[in-house]
């Protein structure tokens, strides 16, 4: 099927797109343009593929019918650029290729015009082999043309179709917010831009629209949403750009249900639109502390069991050194029975390294059997009671691998939730052709740090709790995990000048800070705020799952590296000395040298 909805307007380059040439379209002639995608030479006869974004045609030229175009056909090389006219016929039956829309036909050529060669690329384009990424970043617009991307590139462009159609549908008015303003806190470094009107001040790229589409509530518009581009300037991993693209919405007298109950409806229709199948909404929802006990992860992936237990109560008292240390030091003793796994010694050794990335010290695997209920050393420091406990409490039977930490909370629900994920991984236990979603729930408020508070999700939540215990105050605060990634997050918000003042003050800033980086939101909050409320989802990264792409760089047309450099640009580069007296800057950093060649 040709993947164009409308033939294109007949002009000199084509009448016709090339995947629209199929079998009832024989014995009539057609005009098409695009790159030739291979060629053939046959028994005389020179074939060639042309390929434009709806798909391939077959092109033949005749010695004898086909004119100069022959002449010219024996010159085409890949990617070179051609107009072709001749007639439609049927393909000899033994060249009939059932695998392609127009394979039961052929164009035979008689007119013909190369409208630009190409050099040889440097990588195939007609063939779905992997290249260096660096390659194929620097000649992004060589790979942009190869399928797989333009399929990315279409389900992309379907999925924010669908966003924004859904929500038309109920209302929603899509407003710009700005590129160039003040920062907005989301906890990540801002991107900054100098003023050249006024030397010594600066614009922040936006985070996120957060205080703009709280305005936008403030000023009567009720439903607001944006395909936003969001700038953090934060170290880079796989699911990570420096610019990245959100669905963001905001909704005026609303609680948690609403704006849930919306997002459920956009997302059922983007997983449709997408052939991705998931549960039936309502997505089931887990309170952050559930689902950092069971799952050691606030995106947890509930795909599969494995399930954290905090074993601390039963195993308090016992005469390994190492545990007691950590309970009477205020930590916990949690694990998860990972099942009959055969593991080496060195595999186990291994899994050191998993919890030590999240800062613990190690894991003690042991294994269920024996008349002790435990193999090896570590059992004679437990009553034959804490034993039988711990294996009820974990499900578990003889040969089973237990995997336990023990650690401050933070560090034991982290390093257990990292093991739980590689062990899975490791051991095949991921259903990769089933999905879930989970809403996670009730997070607090805020987060203790070395000199105060800093907010969880962002100082514009709405909080609950009392302000003379910042510890216990929670956050009417909802993520959204596909399959173990966060995909969304978003909250009910402050609308009270009062409360947005008291969060402030818990984060550290005084009157006068906040009135000098907030106040338009305090002022605006002064007017006749509504309650409101809203999300925001990570187009990027949902695209790559629905996609089935390891990396978010795979769905964005022009991406950037780990490093935040774009190979094909040459961005970030050096600029003029010119320009930086121009913007009253000075830079600190002798400009790099330019690399070779
Ligand atoms: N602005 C938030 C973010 O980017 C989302 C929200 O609260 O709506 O994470």
């Amino acid at each position: 099927m040709s993947s164009m909805q409308v033939a294109p307007s007949a002009n000199r380059y084509r009448d016709t797109w090339c995947g629209d040439l199929t079998a009832e379209r024989s014995g009539t002639t057609a005009r098409v343009s695009g790159w030739v995608h291979r060629r053939r030479d046959h028994g005389g006869l020179i074939f060639i593929d042309l390929r434009d974004r709806s798909g391939i045609v077959q092109l033949v030229f005749h010695p004898d019918t086909s004119g100069e175009a022959f002449a010219a056909a024996e010159r085409l090389r890949p990617e070179h650029v051609v107009s072709a006219f001749g007639q439609v016929v049927d393909r000899e039956p033994a060249n009939v290729n059932p695998n392609l829309p127009t394979g039961a036909i052929e164009i035979a050529v008689t007119d013909m015009t190369v409208l630009a060669e190409s050099e040889t690329p440097p990588f195939p384009i007609d063939e779905d082999v992997p290249v260096d990424e660096m390659l194929r970043l620097q000649h992004r617009a060589l790979d942009l043309r190869r399928e797989s991307m333009q399929q990315v590139m279409a389900l992309r462009h379907r999925i924010v179709k669908t966003m924004r159609d859904v929500l038309d549908a109920r209302d929603f008015l899509e407003v710009e917010t700005p590129i160039l303003t003040r920062s907005t806190p989301e906890g990540a470094r801002d991107f900054l831009v100098p003023s050249r009107l006024q030397p010594g001040s600066w614009y922040a790229l936006p985070q996120s629209p957060q205080l703009f589409k709280q305005l936008l509530m403030v000023a009567g518009y009720e439903r607001y949403f944006q395909i936003a581009r969001c700038f953090r300037d934060e170290d880079l991993r796989g699911f990570r750009q420096p610019e990245f693209t959100q669905l963001d919405l905001e909704m005026a007298f609303v609680d948690e249900e609403d704006v849930i109950g919306v997002m459920e409806t956009v997302m059922s229709a983007v997983f449709a639109a997408a052939d991705f199948a998931v549960p039936p909404t309502p997505w089931p929802r887990l309170a952050y502390a559930e689902a950092m006990l069971k799952y050691g992860s606030d995106k947890p992936d509930t795909r599969f069991g494995l399930r954290i237990s905090d074993l601390s109560d039963i195993l308090r008292g016992s005469d390994f050194k190492v545990f007691e240390s950590v309970l009477t030091g205020g930590g916990v003793i949690r694990a998860f029975n990972a099942g009959p796994r055969e593991m080496s010694r060195s595999e186990l050794d291994g899994l050191n390294e998993v919890v030590q990335r999240h800062g613990a010290k190690a894991t003690a695997p042991i294994v269920v059997g024996g008349s002790a209920g435990w193999v090896g050393n570590l059992a004679k420091f437990f009553t034959p009671e804490q034993i039988a406990a711990v294996n009820e409490a974990l499900g578990a039977s003889d040969g089973d691998l237990l995997l336990f930490v023990a650690d401050q909370e933070s560090t034991a629900a982290a390093a257990l939730g990292a093991l739980r994920l590689e062990i899975a991984g490791r051991f095949g236990l991921i259903p990769e052709d089933r999905h879930e979603l989970v809403w996670v729930v009730d997070f607090p408020m805020f987060e203790p740090t070395a000199d105060g508070f800093t907010a969880i999700h962002h100082p514009f939540s709405a909080p609950t709790g009392d302000f003379a215990d910042p510890a216990g105050m929670m956050s009417r605060n909802y993520d959204l995990a596909l399959d173990g990634v966060e995909i969304g997050g978003g909250s009910i918000r402050i609308h009270t000048r009062e409360v947005q003042e008291q969060v402030f003050k818990v984060l550290g800033l005084d009157e006068e800070e906040a009135q000098e980086r907030f106040g338009f939101l305090l002022d605006a909050l002064k007017y006749g705020a509504p309650p409101h409320g809203g999300i925001a989802m990570g187009i990027d990264r949902i695209v790559a799952i629905l996609a089935g792409r390891d990396s978010i760089r795979d769905v964005i047309a022009f991406p950037k590296t780990a490093s935040g450099a774009d190979p094909l640009t040459g961005a970030p580069a050096p600029v003029s000395e010119e320009q930086l007296r121009e913007l009253g800057v000075k830079s600190l950093v002798p400009p790099p040298v330019p690399a070779a060649g």
